[in-house]
């Protein structure tokens, strides 16, 4: 098989490729590695390539297939992760520079249940600094490039990983889900972006940045990679409280019945309710976001499903309560980068305070900064209460319209972002239109819920544009039926 073939094969077919002998792990890496080599010079997706450690742990693969050993759902499988998960002797800098040259003692338990699938690392990716932003401009290492339009920014803050996915070189990518970043770069760059229920995927060993609505989760090229995926990475874990406890179902089982239905039927949408909040439309977004919302439900109606609009009505808040509640939790999360445990170290030693502050000021970019300064603020004594506190009691509010939203709907639909990539550089003086991005995506993270998003074709601007469904807790299945079956559609 030429490098081209196996590039553009899913996760899926791969694996079931390298399990029939049909091509060998090593040939599988070596193929991701090419394409890398040749086209990341100019998109900028990777942190670090791991040439030497993939090609080891492929040859292992294959040693263990000739063996006839056992096999994991994913073996041979080339993938990438966001520089922000810890993987044990490979450098891990959250896209920041205040972590160059750190290399963790042990795998992200992600990163670990992935090695054990047999899934391979070739590498990690670019993302903002410490996961804020959405536009990837915002990493130590350099902006990552939309593959579709070099000039255009790739989306964020898992900008590597999507772009990586998008310009075939890994199988698939993880990244982290804080208030879009997974949904929002596969949206930009035209691939499958899922952020799971809050708790469905261990956080352990991911540089946190808001611990109260982090999510981990995989960029694939379709729904069913995504599920795939999902199947290896979701349940409980002794290192995160938060993790469910309860079996995890068998998703891709539940894919395949609903590819199967629709091959079968016409309608395999049948039954299914659907809600538009209305308030989608009463925002600020692109005609050609707009169009594709309206073109979408059209389609999913001739699939059975009944589209009607729904209210949600505190959801107009999300941009201000989730840019309060971010800032707060990340400038205590971020106080254990102090330069003496990790990475950047000053040799300035004249006292402990010009230490940290030499440390941190040359570390952090000015994103970070800006959160750090935020954070503090919103949480100090005296502002707690009228800050914090307050954004919290209307997370609540919106979780609650979420709730009465799905005693009537099985899914929401809403478009991923309001506009498709940017030129570089656009809105870098202009925060506040940069967080903006985030106004249908946020959503979700500070209900905690499930949603996806799919690629629904190209802008007037030849720009990919993505779709979202949105499940109620642990509707996991859910949203993957729909996109399983509306992606089927369009193929
Ligand atoms: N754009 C959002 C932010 O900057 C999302 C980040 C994320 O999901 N990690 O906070």
């Amino acid at each position: 098989m030429q490098n081209l073939e196996i590039t553009n094969l899913s996760a899926l077919e791969l694996a079931e490729k390298i399990r029939n002998k049909e091509i060998t792990a090593v040939e599988a890496v070596t193929a991701y590695l090419n394409v890398t080599e040749k086209k990341d010079k100019d998109i900028n997706a990777f942190i670090t390539v791991c040439h030497k450690e993939a090609l080891a742990a492929a040859q292992e693969i294959d040693a263990k297939i000739a063996k006839k050993k056992k096999l994991g759902l994913l073996a041979g499988v080339p993938y990438a992760a966001k520089d922000i998960f810890a993987t044990a002797g490979i450098e891990s800098t959250g896209g920041s520079r205040i972590l160059k040259g750190y290399k963790p003692p042990a795998d992200a338990t992600a990163i670990a249940r992935l090695k054990e699938a047999g899934a391979i690392l070739i590498g990690k990716t670019n993302c903002d600094e410490f996961a804020m932003g959405a536009s990837g401009e915002h990493s130590a290492y350099g902006a990552t490039k939309n593959p579709h339009n070099l000039k255009c920014v790739s989306g964020g803050s898992s900008s590597g990983s999507a772009a990586a996915v998008a310009a075939n070189m890994c199988a698939f990518a993880i990244g982290t889900d804080t208030g879009g970043s997974i949904r929002q770069p596969a949206a930009l760059c035209g691939v499958v972006g899922l952020k799971v229920t809050y708790g469905r995927i261990s956080r352990a060993g991911v540089f946190p940045l808001a611990s109260s609505i982090d999510t981990i989760g995989p960029l694939t090229k379709n729904v069913c990679d995504a599920a795939l995926v999902l199947g290896v990475l979701a349940g409980q874990d002794k290192y995160d409280h938060t993790t469910l406890a309860a079996e995890v179902p068998n998703y891709l089982k539940s894919i395949n019945k609903s590819s199967a239905l629709s091959e079968s039927k016409k309608k395999p949408l049948q039954n299914i309710k659907i809600g538009l909040p209305k308030e989608c439309f009463e925002s600020k977004i692109s005609a050609d976001i707009r169009d594709n919302v309206n073109k979408v439900i059209v389609n999913l109606e001739k699939l059975g499903a009944k589209v009607s609009e729904c209210s949600l009505p505190y959801m107009k808040y999300s941009i201000p309560v989730y840019y309060i509640v971010v800032p707060s939790e990340a400038s205590a999360n971020l106080e254990r980068f102090d330069g003496i445990r990790f990475g950047l170290t000053s040799d300035d030693d004249s006292s402990l305070i010009d230490f940290y502050i030499k440390n941190r000021s040359k570390g952090f970019g000015d994103e970070v900064k800006r959160r750090i300064m935020i954070g503090t603020y919103t949480l100090s004594a005296g502002y707690y209460d009228a800050y914090y506190k307050k954004a919290m009691q209307v997370r609540t509010l919106i979780c609650e319209d979420f709730k009465k939203a799905f005693t009537k709907f099985d899914a929401l639909i809403m478009p991923t972002t309001p506009n498709t990539a940017w030129e570089i550089g656009k809105k870098l003086n202009d925060p506040l239109s940069e967080y903006l991005e985030d106004m249908f995506t946020a959503p979700a993270n500070l209900a905690g819920l499930p949603a996806i998003s799919i690629p629904s074709g190209f802008g007037q601007n030849k720009l990919p544009l993505g779709i979202q469904f949105i499940g109620p807790q642990f509707g996991e299945e859910i949203v993957f039926k729909i996109g399983s079956v509306y992606e089927l559609s369009k193929s």
